[in-house]
Parts: C-alpha cells; structure tokens; sequence
C-alpha cells in the first residue's frame, strides 16, 4: 500500500513512481473544495454517492472530548499545510465532515482554530462548512447510504 501526498489515505498504487492517488490525480476534481474526513473509509463512502467532485484530506482520526492528546497523532500540522498552501491555488471552501456525535464536533472545533491559526490574505473568502446538517444524531459517515450523504452535501452550512 501507497501513501497519498495529497489526501494522506492509503492506496494501492499502480505505478511504483506515484506519489498521490487515483482522486487526487483525477483531472476533473474541483480543486477548489476540499473536505476533511476522519477516516480513510469515509472517502470511500462519499465517493460512493458519487456527488461530491473536490478533493479530500483524511484526519487519521478524531480528537475526542477531554482526550486532547488526540492531538497528536492526528495530522492537525499536515492539515494546516495543505489549506495553506491550497490557498495559494485558488481553494474556495472547507468542508468538514465528521461524525455527528460530541467528539466528531469538537473535531470540527479543532479543525476550525487550525484554520484560524493560518495567515493568508486569501483566507477571507474562505468557506468553511459542516456536511453535519443533512446527517441524522449519531451516524458515521462510513455507514451513510449514498443518498443520505448526497443530502448532506447539498444541505452542508
Ligand atoms: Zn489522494
């Protein structure tokens, strides 16, 4: 298995030489749009629905309440990076899309003050939004039917 360099999840690779995977190289993804997910297998459930067009960055996991060493192993500095330097080649918005339970908001939270650490003149127009809304108390997005997720997305605020 790979490591992506752009959306961290791993991957068989098809050539020895590839260094991002099969989304990320895709030339009709929105680079504009990038969603943040805990977990690899969140990907492969909103790729499922087939909705969402912009590129991913996967967490490697969630930062629960009163477990703020969490932090740490999550890729919190990677995060903060990629949004930088995406910034620079026309990043529009921000989605985050975590679990709707405690621990999957304050991921969202920790996500939202990394995003407030950064400095940038592009970031004003920054859109950062929640695909929570259209997902009912409690589900994982791994376990989201493609419809449910395609509502979410469209419902994300
Ligand atoms: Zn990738």
């Amino acid at each position: 298995m790979s490591q992506c360099a752009s959306c961290q999840r791993y991957y068989e690779a098809r050539h020895a030489d590839e260094t991002v995977c099969s989304i990320c190289s895709a030339p009709n993804r929105d680079h504009g749009k990038l969603m943040v997910v805990a977990f690899d297998s969140d990907i492969i459930a909103i790729e499922r629905s087939g909705v969402y067009d912009g590129l991913y960055f996967v967490l490697g996991g969630t930062v629960p309440l009163l477990h703020s060493e969490a932090i740490k192993k999550i890729r919190g500095g990677g995060l903060k990076a990629t949004i930088e330097a995406r910034l620079r080649s026309g990043l529009r918005e921000v989605i985050l899309a975590f679990a709707v339970n405690p621990d999957g908001e304050n991921t969202a939270r920790f996500v939202e003050s990394l995003i407030g650490q950064i400095d940038s003149n592009s970031k004003e127009a920054l859109q950062v939004s929640q695909l929570g809304r259209g997902l009912s108390t409690g589900s994982e997005l791994e376990y989201a039917d493609p419809d449910t997720i395609t509502n979410a997305l469209k419902n994300r605020g």
